[in-house]
Order: structure tokens, then sequence, then C-alpha cells
């Protein structure tokens, strides 16, 4: 297999929720919370770039990468050197109107919930606080209330685009980065009578395509100018597949028509266009791609959230399906670029095989030319958990136990968007499940999971080394489960 398939083969990281390094267990408290991780910043993500280089992952986003306190941006620049040593790129994450501009946190000391911003000229509160005319308005044309590091600015205003281009030209001088992922902000649009006249229509979205054309254009230019060989990615929050039975037309990864696509077109072709491709892949896609789907562009990411805290199925998801078939998917369409969340260790079993078969489909590890699953369970994952057979026994009893957990907040999301657990029976080959385990009282599922328990057990107690740690933490996990069920709140 060749193993250029991919140009750009990424992870995708908030710094707060890293956590590969658990001697400090304490975890951030949400993008805009207090992070206690940053403490451990190198510890994470330099193990992060040693297990890249290992896997042929050439690129690490990190979202909050500038940070005063901790030492913040001696720790960034410690690792960009890291990583360019090892051959990964550190992509700092950086929003134009949005996410805190290029410097995320400017507090050196006091950084709890409630501690004051301060000061620095590429923190875009700092920007606005200086310049309030210049911020986003909503929709009864008042300023938005959001929290210092949500603070959004207007997009058709030039003086914010042109803070914005002094700000990217001194993280490339003074940082010494790579590359970027830039996004123009996903949680609110501009209200003002300049953004609404260039909008037209897509008022009821959380962001617009048209804010994207001039601001990634510009910023673009002022990076390659700087660093030629630089990473330019810019978030489209877009599919570019078909919607087929999607029924969300507008919003975090839809699929854009046609039109949307033609304005795209006018982003510079050294651009990388990233598309949010969780609603195109899987066991149960609502969107379609095939042939058909095209992007107007030459470099493309397409990436998902599979195995992430973003969604339902939360850091544990078993995602091998997913992130299988995007990648094929990707190398099928001649997509060269793909992303997945990099936040979880590989110590635990499900993010460590999401990582193998994104790394594996991409033309590293084993060879897999055709990106077969049976050739990934066989020559991969069966070595890893005891033999023959071993990784699927692993993977249902895990699923099974994973359905078993549903909650009822999420038996009710289930029954009203199947494609978030009934497309797990498919991996498992068993109809039905979750229906019949929604049937079920909480000491029938209780005594099911035990049941889970003992095979697990059966199987660990005879194996030693690693395979025997991947069934423990299986054994472990489930008994959490079970505890759920014995213990049920009514
Ligand atoms: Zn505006």
């Amino acid at each position: 297999m060749k193993q250029d398939a991919f140009d750009y083969r990424v992870l995708w990281t908030w710094d707060y929720c890293t956590f590969w390094d658990d001697s400090n267990f304490i975890r951030g408290f949400g993008a805009t919370g207090e992070n206690k991780r940053r403490r451990s910043f190198l510890d994470d993500y330099k193990r992060m770039v040693d297990f890249c280089a290992v896997h042929g992952i050439n690129g690490i986003v990190i979202w909050g990468a500038l940070r005063a306190h901790n030492d913040g941006e001696q720790q960034l620049k410690d690792l960009v050197r890291y990583g360019r040593m090892k051959g990964v790129r550190i992509l700092p994450g950086v929003g134009l109107f949005s996410y805190g501009g290029v410097y995320y946190d400017a507090r050196k000391n006091n950084i709890g919930m409630t501690a004051p911003p301060e000061y620095h000229p590429y923190s875009l509160h700092s920007w606005l606080k200086e310049h309030p005319e210049l911020s986003a308005i909503a929709a009864d044309k008042k300023p938005y209330a959001t929290g210092f590091l949500s603070d959004l600015a207007c997009p058709s205003r030039i003086e914010n685009i042109e803070w914005f281009k002094r700000a990217l030209a001194w993280l490339f001088q003074e940082i010494d980065v790579d590359g970027v992922q830039m996004e123009v902000g996903d949680y609110a649009v501009c209200h003002c009578d300049l953004c609404e006249k260039k909008r037209k229509g897509h008022e009821n979205s959380v962001f617009c395509i048209e804010d994207m054309i001039e601001p990634y254009t510009i910023a673009c230019d002022v990076i390659k100018s700087i660093k030629p060989d630089a990473w330019a990615i810019c978030e489209t929050y877009s599919s570019f597949a078909s919607p087929h039975q999607d029924n969300k037309r507008e919003g975090f990864g839809a699929a854009i028509d046609e039109k949307q696509k033609s304005l795209l077109r006018a982003l510079p072709q050294e651009t990388i266009v990233q598309w949010v491709m969780d609603r195109a892949v899987g066991l149960a896609p609502l969107q379609k791609w095939d042939e058909y789907s095209s992007t107007p562009f030459k470099n493309n990411i397409s990436r998902i959230h599979a195995g992430s805290q973003h969604t339902l199925h939360g850091p544990d998801e078993w995602a091998i399906h997913s992130i299988g078939d995007m990648v094929q998917k990707s190398r099928q369409s001649a997509i060269n670029g793909i992303s997945i969340f990099g936040e979880e260790s590989p110590a635990s079993p499900p993010s460590e095989a999401n990582y193998l078969i994104f790394s594996e489909f991409s033309g590293y590890g084993n060879p897999n030319p055709n990106c077969s699953m049976n050739t990934f369970y066989a020559q991969t994952l069966d070595p890893l958990y005891g033999g023959s057979g071993m990784s699927r026994e692993w993977e249902r009893i895990y699923i099974s136990g994973h359905i078993a957990r549903l909650n009822k907040q999420l038996q009710t999301k289930t029954a009203k968007d199947p494609r978030h657990f009934h497309p797990l029976h498919l991996a498992i080959d068993q109809p039905d499940l979750v229906d019949i385990v929604c049937s079920m009282s909480s000491q029938e599922r209780q005594k099911y999971t035990l049941k889970l328990i003992a095979e697990t057990h059966d199987i660990s107690s005879k194996l030693s080394g690693e395979s025997c740690r991947r069934w423990s933490w299986l054994e472990n996990w489930l008994w959490r489960a079970e505890y759920l069920h014995r213990t049920i709140i009514t």
C-alpha cells in the first residue's frame, strides 16, 4: 500500500481534556472552565507525539494551545520543537471571530472560574474590549452576552480581519508553528446590517459559509507569506456528502448544497479545507458519500468525532467501524487528509483500536491495501486480544454491555434517532439488542451484565500480559455498569 495516500493524518484535541498522562488525574472544566490539566501539558502531548510518530500520524491540532499560565507559551514552543523533531506538526486551533482568537487565555496566575481576564494583544477578548463596536451582535441587535473566552467579533468588519492578520503573523513568528487549524465560530452569527446583507438567508444557522470566504483567504495569504509549507486548515463545519436520508439541512455536520460549495470555490487552492463527515460514515449513515460526492478543493480533510467526549457513546467508544469507513471512503474519493479525536490515551482498548485502524487504513502499521475489516481484526487486533477470533469476542461483549448500560435519556434519544445505538447490532450480529435491553428491568440488566462479566473473567483468567490487561479492563468496565444496574435510582 502506498504510504502517501493521505498528506494530512491528524489528531484533533482540546488541551483541557487531553488525558494521556493520568498521574495528573484531573481533567479541565470544559473549554471555558478552569484548566488544571495544563500542568501536564508536555507530559500529555509528548506521549501523543511519540505515539503519532510510530503510527504515521503527522499532525496534532490543539485548541487552547496558547495559555499564559503554567508558562504556557514556553510549553507550546517546546512542544512544537519536539513534534518537528519527530515529524509531527503541532497545529494550534485559532478562532478568527470566536474561541478566544489566537491567544486563548492570557491569565498568568489566577485561573479560577471567576478570575478576571488579562490583556494580551492577540486575545480576542482584549481586542473587543478596546473596540466594543467591532463585536458581533445578536438578532435583538444587542451584543452577545458570552463569557470572555467565547466573545464573538463581527466577520464583516475589516478591522477584525486586519487584527487577525497581525495575530497570525505573531503566532508564526514568535511561536514558530508549522500550521494552524482555523475556525470562524460555530455558536452564533452576527446580525449586523453588513452581515445580514452578505449572508442572504441561513439566518437561523449558528455559522455561515459566507462568513468564511474572505477571512480564510486573507489568513491563508498571511500564513503562506511567512511560512510557505505551513498547513492552513480551514473548518467548514459542514459535510460534502449528499443529504440522502438526513433531515438536518443546516448547522454543524449538515450536508451543504452546490450553491454553498461554489461559494467556497473562491478559497485559495493551497487551503486545506476541513469537513465534518460524521453523518456520512459508520454502519448506518444518514448522508450518502459515494463517487458522486465532490468537494471543489485539492486539499481536504475528512473529520469525525467518533471515540471522543462529543459523541453519545462517550470517550471509550469502540469506533473502528466509523473510523475505518471514513478512512476507506476518503481513499476512494481521493481525499488527501483525515482527522479523528486524540484526547484519549491508547491505554484504553477502544481508543487504541480506533488509532490502530486510523493508522493501518492510512497505509501505516500492518499492510492492508484494501482497507479490509476482516484483515484488520485478524492481523492486528486478534494478536492483541489473545488469538484468533478473540477481538470479535471482546467487541461483542463490550457492545452488549454498552447497550445494556443505556439510561432512560439515551433510550429516548435512541428511539428518536436510531443511528446512535441500533447500528451497533450490525457490528455484533445480534438483531434488536437495543429493543430487547430497553424492555428489561434494572434487575434483569444486572443479571445480563453479570453473565457478560462471567464470560469475560473466564477468558481473562486464562491470559497473561497485555492481552490479559485488555480483557481485565473490560471486566472492570462491566463491573462499573453492573453497579449502576444494582443501585438504580427511582
Ligand atoms: Zn456583523
